[in-house]
Order: C-alpha cells, then structure tokens, then sequence
C-alpha cells in the first residue's frame, strides 16, 4: 500500500509570524528514498529567527517553506532499491544533505559539501521543505534504524547533540581538562552533557537566565554562573583560567568572556552563532595569549554518535523537552520556544 497521492499536514511559514498549516501531496518514492512518519521535531533556535523574522543571519527566505529540520519517526514507506529498512523501523533522520561526491564528501566533511542541502535553510535555493509534516521523504542514507525499544521524543535531540559533539570532538582530549560553556540554551546545555561524557575535570556553564542555568546543573555542570550577577573573572578566581572554552551562544559579551577566561595557549570552538555583521574583539588576545580558535558548523559522523549516545541513555536530553505541541498549536509553540525562563526545547507531534 502506499501513500502516493495521499494529503497529509505541513506546518508552513509565508512571512514574518505568519505560520499555517497546510495539506501537501505526497510524492512518489524515488530509488533510495523512503517516506517517513514523523514522531517528534525539535524547534531550533534558527526556527525561531525563520518564524520572527522570515530570515537567519542575513539571508532571507524568497518563499514559504515547510519548517523543522530536527525529527525522528517510524518508517512509512520505502522507495525502490532500498535495503535495511523496512516500514515501522525507528529512525533518526540526518538533515545534512550533502552530495556525497565534492572534494568535502570525499574527506568525509559533509557539513563543508559545497553542493549541501538542508531543510528550511534560506542559505539553500530552491529551499527544501522540512520535517514538520506528518510525513517527509528523504534518502534512505540519512535515517540511522534504531532499536524499537527507542524513546523517539528524546531521539529527535540527535541533530542538536551532533552539532555540540562536532565542537567537542574538534577541541581533542578534554578529559580531566577544565572548560567553559558559554550560553545555556539547548545548545549550550547539550554541549555540556558532551563535555561531561567525554570526561571533563570541571565544567563551568554561563548565562544570563537563571532557568536554563538550572536545567545544565542536572545535565553534568559543576558549576552555573549567571554573568548578570556576577562577573566570570570572579568565579573562576580560585579555580584559575579554562583549558577549553566553548561559545554557544553567539553574544559578543559571552565570547569575551571565552577570550578572558582561557589559558595561555587554550582552545576555544565557536559553536553559537554570532551576528552577522562585524564584530569588535580585541584581536590581541589571539597573539599574546595564543588562543587557538576552532569553527563549528553542524556535523559529519557525529550524528550517529549522538544518535548512539541517546539511544543507550548514556545522554538523556529528557530534562531539556520543555514542552510538546500539535501542528495547529504552531503559533503557541513558536512563542512558547522563544521564552527562555519557561522553554528549553519544544516539539511538534504531528
Ligand atoms: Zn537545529
Ligand atoms: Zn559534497
């Protein structure tokens, strides 16, 4: 049986505020491609910059689009050729589509593929329609099977932990190692659940919102700072200067902080994302102190690290799910994730 030609819902955005749901057709199946029954999908801080502002980091979208690229499902259907999944398999789905055939495939550096698609990206013309439907099609190759004993809410958090591992990985051997978080959002948070599976010797997260600085104390923090309250120089007086410093927050301020904070010689992975216009940091800190700064865009093979890491509960995001909405609450749901003292992460349930 299949669900060609059938209707199902999409939760799409047209402009600034302005979210509907709508029916869509669903396509054939072409070779190597499965449709997938959506269980969760994630909102993501650059959800929530599409839905305000019909734009992120300075690229703005040219037509509405099917939002959401953090999901996991059950297998709907499979398209000809398909081999290891089969209708009702668990599935989390990777949203990077990359070519497979670039110089950056080639290296095994999907997240730099220069040919790379990714749903509701205004950065990707013609924009591809994301996982907030009842059912989306993707390649095969993306959707890593998981174990029908999975918890599928907290496996829609693979894509944001893959995210944070492709920075924590990148930093090397942080065991025994002290490190800063800064940002508390899911982001941040999950960043520091990373850290602390790796191994961490102390772990330090900042913010300027006490809630959230709660929720990354239960996921492994030793140490919660609002920076609002007091200064990090202070905090860090007796403990001394971090190893490591992960940015996830994209404020100038906080990224200072990474600058002042660090060891001579220390590392820090820029993981938030930062406004899209210039930036004044004293570029002397690179030279006097040799800092050594690391980009962090997405991921490679760190999603079926993530994916493994929730599917074994060796992380468990649980304390993160704020709140869960149906698709035609989709205007609750967008101004309940931009809350932060109330939301850490919300998701749809179709
Ligand atoms: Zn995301
Ligand atoms: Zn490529």
């Amino acid at each position: 049986m299949t669900l060609t030609g059938k209707e199902y819902r999409a939760v799409v955005l047209s402009d600034k505020k302005k979210v509907s749901v709508e029916t869509r057709e669903a396509p054939s199946l072409e070779p190597g491609w499965v449709r997938v029954a959506l269980a969760a999908g994630g909102i993501c801080g650059s959800d929530l910059h599409y839905y305000k502002e019909f734009a992120n980091v300075g690229y703005p979208l040219k037509n509405p689009v099917v939002m959401g690229h953090e999901a996991s499902g059950t297998i709907a259907e499979v398209g000809p050729g398909v081999e290891g999944l089969r209708p009702g398999d668990k599935v989390a789905v990777n949203p990077v589509m990359n070519c497979g055939f670039c110089p950056a495939c080639q290296r095994g550096e999907a997240n730099l593929c220069v040919k790379k698609r990714f749903p509701c990206s205004a950065m990707i013309y013609p924009h591809v329609d994301g996982f907030f439907r009842e059912y989306f099609e993707t390649q095969a190759r993306l959707c890593l099977k998981v174990p029908e004993s999975t918890d599928l809410y907290r496996l829609a958090f693979a894509e944001p932990l893959a995210c944070t591992l492709h920075a924590v990985l990148k930093l090397g051997n942080l065991a025994g190692k002290k490190v800063l978080v800064t940002g508390s959002g899911p982001i941040g948070v999950l960043a520091a659940s990373a850290v602390r599976a790796v191994g961490a010797g102390f772990l330090i997260v900042t913010d300027v919102v006490d809630e959230p600085l709660a929720i990354a104390k239960t996921m492994g923090a030793d140490a919660v700072l609002n920076t609002k309250e007091k200064k990090l120089a202070e905090a860090l007086a007796e403990i001394g200067p971090v190893d490591a410093a992960i940015e996830a927050s994209g404020a100038v301020p906080a990224l200072l902080d990474c600058l002042e904070a660090l060891r001579k010689g220390g590392t820090m992975a820029q993981l938030g994302t930062t406004p899209s216009g210039g930036l004044s940091v004293p570029w002397i800190y690179f030279q006097s102190k040799e800092i050594n700064v690391l980009g962090s865009s997405q991921f490679n093979q760190e999603y079926a690290i993530a994916v493994n890491l929730i599917q074994t509960g060796r992380i468990d995001p649980q304390p993160l799910l704020s709140r869960q909405f149906k698709f035609e609450e989709a205007d609750q749901a967008f101004a309940t994730a931009g809350d932060r003292h109330v939301c850490m992460k919300a998701q749809f349930i179709p």
